[in-house]
């Protein structure tokens, strides 16, 4: 075959390897190391990871007899790779029994490999490992031009397709990011008025179609601001972050705390009567009470609206989570008018409209 034929080739199955993105980064890389050995006639295709002194076998393809796997580690000295990174670009050796300096090389003695071509991976500019392929048998021929060429196209691509993840990566992790901030309380990092709204919304909008049942209740630290002003805001904070945890320490997984607005949280008990609220709301005045950062006892009002769908199609959920929010802060402020540190509850039934 010419040398154009043959790069053609390398050339055409590297670009089907390449587009076959529904198959995934690993099926494309296992398939590239599988073009590379039938291209170079060697047995053993690498790409490396090169991690300080250490080199991490990313992927492979080997025969049944040499057992390398994912992750398995070698000093970075004790392999040929540590050549090509110093060589700085594509290295290829044909028979390294006969090089004078490569037969002393500790790969060499340990490994007994033949023929080796190589070439580093930079991300950045920065070295990211290396892509090799090797056999313990002398290689037939001369690595000749064309063979570079091919060797420097994979790895561009896998260059290429490696900083592309990597920024997926961070981009996946900064929307992640973006959620958290947007849905989330900063100071006691449960969820917000809007991650409330988007479980709420969720949640109610099941619960009407299958004639469920729910509690929810909002829960307002007592004399709150005479704390701050003893104490000081930062310990006022505190106290916010150490209600918030003892308020989901005391709920199911299905439940939900958020903060509702300053020193006021809200609890959603899904398919939760009046007893179980009371169970779970004395749990909750308990734990609180043995916050110690004031001299005093913490204390709470909760005010509680039990609903349970009968028959009922809600046309508007956003508009029944408002009103079911706003008897629960009626029975709130009579518990606080009753004298504080108590839970007062009222049961609204939704039935057919
Ligand atoms: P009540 O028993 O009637 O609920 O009295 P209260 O003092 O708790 O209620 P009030 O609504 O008068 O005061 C709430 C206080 O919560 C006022 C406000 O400065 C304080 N507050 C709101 N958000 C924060 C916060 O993020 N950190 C701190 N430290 N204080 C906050
Ligand atoms: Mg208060
Ligand atoms: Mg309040």
């Amino acid at each position: 075959m010419t040398n154009k034929s043959s790069s053609e080739l390398v050339i055409r199955r590297l670009y089907q390897v390449t587009q076959d993105h529904s198959k995934g980064f690993e099926y494309q890389l296992i398939e590239l190391l599988k073009m590379g050995l039938e291209r170079f006639d060697l047995c053993i295709g690498i790409l490396s990871k090169i991690d300080q002194d250490q080199y991490v076998v990313k992927y492979c393809v080997t025969p049944d007899e040499v057992p390398l796997n994912p992750e398995d580690c070698f000093d970075l000295d004790s392999t040929y790779c540590s050549i090509t990174c110093n060589a700085k670009g594509p290295v290829g050796i044909e028979h390294m029994g006969e090089n004078d300096i490569f037969a002393v090389h500790p790969a060499y003695k340990a490994f007994g490999l033949e023929s080796y071509i190589g070439i580093p991976i930079r991300l950045n500019g920065e070295l990211y490992g290396t892509l090799n392929f090797s056999s313990p048998t002398p290689y037939p021929r001369m690595f000749r031009d064309v063979d570079i060429d091919a060797l420097q196209l994979m790895a561009s691509w896998v260059e290429v397709e490696l900083i592309r993840r990597e920024q997926e990566a961070q981009l996946q992790a900064l929307n992640k990011e973006l959620h958290h901030l947007a849905n989330y309380d900063s100071l006691t990092n449960i969820p917000n008025r809007r991650g409330m709204h988007q479980t709420l919304q969720k949640d109610l909008n099941r619960l009407s179609r299958t004639q469920g049942k729910g509690t929810i209740a909002l829960i307002d630290i007592d004399r709150f601001k005479l704390l701050n002003d003893t104490l000081g805001h930062q310990k006022g904070d505190d106290v916010l972050v150490e209600v918030a945890q003892k308020i989901a320490q005391s709920l199911r997984d299905y439940d939900l705390v958020a903060r509702f607005g300053g020193e006021e949280f809200l609890i959603w008990l899904p398919d939760t009567n009046q007893e179980q609220c009371a169970i779970v709301c004395q749990r909750i005045m308990h734990d609180i009470g043995t916050i110690a950062i004031a001299a005093n006892p913490i204390t709470v009002s909760i005010g509680a609206c039990h609903f349970s769908f009968d028959n009922y199609k809600a046309d508007d959920i956003t508009q029944l989570i408002g009103d079911i929010i706003s008897e629960a802060d009626t029975v709130l402020y009579d518990a606080k008018a009753q004298g504080r540190n108590r839970l007062n509850s009222v049961t609204k039934v939704l039935s057919a409209n």
